[in-house]
């Protein structure tokens, strides 16, 4: 369907869980409480917002979290919706520590394509941003992609560690190895603007107009690529020593609202335009509208027998998603953070 302003919305990223097996510093510290199980949707209330959505005109979803490895049933969800009439692709965004565990059930699922999170190749600074010694096993997944039947994505977070205050361990440089990976892979590599939500605001990051006038000096032969990667807003770059691409995907200083195509479902199943505002609606509630929470965590299950086609169901989603995708903003905001008014961490809003 399209916005307000006229932008074709196909594109929604689903976050399946607030859960992690990583903490990353600017995501998810240690000591953030997370959701109990009760408020994170099933299965089938994903199914009936997927089947809704895939009306509406969502043609793109992707499978984010928290790491939505944690949760058991994602290579299930993955299928389900692949399944979903009018969805044409399903990927995954990962930060790749279970990725070989459950990369078997992802493809037989039909998975299109999977993003893996890295910032570094630093092993100690690894340690220090996610809390956890499994560089190894990312990077073990990376070097495979020329082997995997569908398209690698490799994304950093362009942070500005020569100037990183925390920790003692510094990477000197850090993103010319992370660029590097393009030389090596038949991988797209795409630093990500560090975005001012949640823990994100305590982090310098590095402006991209000053990077890629790095880059250039690192490849001189970089240019354009403007051969389509995926259904985002990075701009690509290319050069003859690469097997793969550079991405930079500048929301702060290269804003794209204006060709936005996405909308995001949060991990406790609120739909929401932009990741700078908190305007949305609560579609757990529009499903559960007649299921009491239980009183204790211990009881918990998850609501049964929703008939996800069932047409009051389908009536009430659509009635409620078409009127907040219709005002989706103009734009973000993160140029005047006083603004902004999104304060949900990135681990249930899903990056
Ligand atoms: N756990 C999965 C992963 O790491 O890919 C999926 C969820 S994670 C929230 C999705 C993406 O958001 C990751 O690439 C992460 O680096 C990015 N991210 C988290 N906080 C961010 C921030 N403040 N600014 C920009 N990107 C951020
Ligand atoms: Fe977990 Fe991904 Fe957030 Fe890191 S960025 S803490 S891997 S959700």
């Amino acid at each position: 369907m399209r916005d307000q302003t006229g932008r074709e919305i196909d594109y929604m990223r689903i976050s399946i869980t607030d859960r992690c097996n990583l903490r990353c510093k600017y995501c998810m510290p240690d000591g953030i409480q997370c959701m109990p199980r009760w408020e994170i949707l099933s299965l089938e209330e994903l199914e009936a917002i997927a089947v809704c959505a895939a009306d509406l005109g969502i043609r793109k979803i992707k499978v984010t979290g928290g790491e939505p490895l944690v949760r058991r049933d994602c290579p299930q969800l993955v299928r389900m919706l692949k399944n979903v009439p009018g969805i044409e692709k399903v990927t995954l965004t990962t930060n790749g520590v279970l990725l070989e565990q459950y990369l078997g059930e992802l493809l037989n699922a039909g998975l299109d394509a999977v993003n893996i999170s890295l910032d570094t190749l630093d092993p100690g600074l690894y340690e220090t941003i996610t809390g956890a010694d499994a560089l190894d096993k990312v990077l073990g997944i990376i070097s495979r992609a020329d082997r995997l039947p569908i398209p690698v994505k490799v994304n950093a977070v362009s942070i500005d560690f020569d100037n990183w205050k925390d920790g003692k361990e510094r990477d000197k440089n850090g993103w010319r190895a992370m660029a590097a990976l393009a030389e090596q892979y038949p991988v797209d590599v795409r630093f990500i603007e560090m975005m001012p939500i949640g823990y994100g605001k305590q982090f310098q990051g590095i402006d991209h107009r000053t990077l890629l006038l790095q880059l250039k000096e690192m490849y001189p032969d970089l240019e354009t690529d403007h051969e389509v990667h995926g259904f985002g807003p990075a701009v690509y770059y290319k050069s003859q020593r690469f097997k793969g691409s550079i991405g930079l995907i500048s929301a702060i200083h290269g804003k794209f609202c204006s060709s936005c195509n996405r909308v995001r479902l949060t991990a406790q199943g609120y739909l929401k335009n932009c990741l700078c505002y908190e305007d949305g609606v609560d579609l757990k509630q529009v499903l559960r509208e007649e299921i009491s929470r239980p009183e204790k965590e211990s009881h918990f299950i998850w609501p049964e027998g929703l008939d996800v086609r069932d047409e009051g169901i389908q009536s009430r989603l659509r009635t409620v998603m078409e009127k907040t995708i219709l005002k989706k903003p103009m734009a973000h905001c993160f140029e005047t953070p006083g603004r902004i008014t999104e304060s949900h961490n990135m681990s249930s809003i899903g990056g």
